[in-house]
């Protein structure tokens, strides 16, 4: 049995080549649906009446036809709903320690594939916590899932292609897309230009984009960053200040505008969910690219753990193409070391995926340089700026902590202020807080701060009773 956390493209690539390749799989997922992050469209009873039609999200039409396969293949079992809350290893047997309506249980497996994927990165600004603020990701999953528009003026901004699909989504559906501000320069394309001949279809998927804006008289500017989001007397986003920003993202004078808004949608690019691969003590690193910390993975995608491999996000950040195609080599890799054993033809093909993935983090390596998050967002921030939301630690407290307490790293930041000790227990803050930290010490942060920083025993908040009340469930059958 080889169980895969994570049901979206990287795990549903996985459990398709596993099963291809003779074995039981299950995936667990946490949601109620298959698609991960990417393919979030459509509540499930209106599926059907999108099939075959190119409307909404082209997209969806590909994330169809592999969810619809992953659950009508016999080797495949997937609990649905079903959160990992902690995971362990002892004497070379994993257990799963999972939830599902409220109920812990475990269960082991032989051969583990971890595609828990990347949630959105939030950089905090002068009123990044007044209502009608929200990641990109948000917007998009609101319009994906649930045909919710995130406002009726909406500004989009930030940094990263992220931003067109959800700029052009939101077009798309009527809504009004009234700022669109790109933080980067595209000169800093010119050093990747071969990259970028290379991958071609994103070229074109980029000029799809434009095309939106262009139909909908929608400017994409770049060198803006939203650097202020102002409340109304209500407390209610009411607009944004904008301003121009040089390659570092420090603010050009004179250039702040505000514009009038009644939800704006920021993204700040990606962070690698990595809470069960610290469980399991599977060796990380900083991803020099983008400074996040990722899962270390062989040509194989095998973890420094064995029998424990890792696709997708959570090895760095780079696409759903590229997730797929690491989900690909995790499932083939996996069911042969337990005993699969592969055709003429299944080499060739391994070798041709390991071709693909080559030049797809290629790709994702230029993206993360083109769309870095550059220092001087730090000098956005007024001594009030909270940095961590859910303990309502300013940034004055952390300075203070830092000038005042001799707090030197992000563990005893922690200690003197509570800063990521909340309900997300700084899955939010805690890259900010390093980054602050080593502005306000003159020292750089070690590689260890960010691997500690990320490093969470409970990956889901659990109950003490459901522990109390834990039973084994290995052979059980959620299916569906
Ligand atoms: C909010 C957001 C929106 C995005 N939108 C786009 C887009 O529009 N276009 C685009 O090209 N790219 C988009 N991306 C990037 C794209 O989604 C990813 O490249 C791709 O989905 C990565 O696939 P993955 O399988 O690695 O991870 P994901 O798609 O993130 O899938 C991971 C899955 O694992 C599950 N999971 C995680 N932890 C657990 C656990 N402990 N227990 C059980 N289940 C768990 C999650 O519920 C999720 O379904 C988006 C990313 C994010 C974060």
């Amino acid at each position: 049995m080889i169980t895969i956390i994570g049901g979206g493209p990287a795990g549903i690539a996985a459990a398709l080549a596993a099963a291809r390749g003779g074995e039981r799989v299950r995936i667990i997922e946490g949601t109620p649906r298959l698609g991960g992050q990417y393919w979030r469209h459509l509540p499930e009873e209106d599926e059907e009446r999108w099939v075959g039609q190119e409307k909404l999200h082209d997209d969806f039409q590909e994330g169809y036809q592999l969810r619809l396969e992953v659950l009508r293949h016999p080797n495949i079992e997937i609990l649905f709903n079903t959160h990992v809350w902690h995971a362990e290893i002892a004497n070379d047997q994993i257990t799963l320690n999972i939830v599902r309506d409220s109920n812990s249980s475990q269960l082991s497996t032989e051969a583990l594939i971890l595609a828990t994927g990347a949630y959105d990165r939030s950089l905090p600004f002068p009123g990044w916590d007044i209502p009608g603020v929200m990641t990109a990701g948000a917007a998009q999953s609101l319009l994906k899932g649930s045909y919710v528009h995130a406002g009726r003026r909406v500004v989009v901004a930030g940094t990263g292609p992220f931003l067109m699909p959800v700029a052009s989504g939101l077009l798309n559906d009527g809504v009004a897309v009234v700022g669109l501000f790109e933080a980067n320069r595209i000169s800093r394309w010119i050093p990747f230009t071969y990259v970028v001949l290379a991958n071609f279809s994103k070229v074109l998927l980029a000029r799809k984009y434009m095309r939106d804006f262009s139909v909908h008289k929608v400017k994409f500017k770049r060198g803006h960053a939203v650097v202020r989001a102002n409340a109304g007397p209500d407390g209610v986003l009411r607009s944004v200040t904008v301003a121009k920003v040089d390659r570092k993202f420090k603010v050009k004078m004179a250039t702040e505008r505000e514009i009038l808004c009644d939800a704006l949608a920021i993204s700040w690019g990606f962070t690698p969910d990595m809470s069960i691969a610290h469980n399991l003590g599977i060796e990380q690193h900083l991803d020099v690219n983008d400074g996040s910390v990722v899962v270390v993975v062989d040509e194989c995608q095998q973890t420094s753990v064995n029998q424990v491999f890792a696709a997708g996000e959570v090895t760095g950040i780079g696409g759903s193409e590229l997730a797929m195609t690491e989900g690909e080599i995790a499932g083939m890799t996996s069911a042969r070391t337990l005993g699969a054993a592969w055709s003429v033809e299944e080499e060739e093909h391994f070798k041709g995926l390991v071709k693909k993935r080559a030049a797809q983090r290629r790709f994702a390596r230029a993206l993360s340089q083109v769309y870095g998050v550059q220092a001087n967002w730090m000098e956005w921030l007024t001594p009030e700026t909270l940095i961590c939301r859910c303990e309502e630690v300013s940034i004055a407290d952390i300075q203070n902590a830092v000038h005042n307490l001799g707090a030197t790293n992000i563990r005893s930041t922690k200690l003197f202020t509570r800063v990521g000790m909340g309900l997300c227990q700084g899955r939010t803050c805690s890259r900010s807080v390093i980054e602050i930290l080593s502005k306000e010490s003159g020292v750089n942060a070690e590689v260890e701060d960010h691997l500690s920083a990320a490093k969470r025993q409970i990956v889901h908040p659990i109950s003490l009773g459901m522990i109390a009340n834990s039973s084994s469930v290995e052979d059980s059958h959620h299916n569906h």
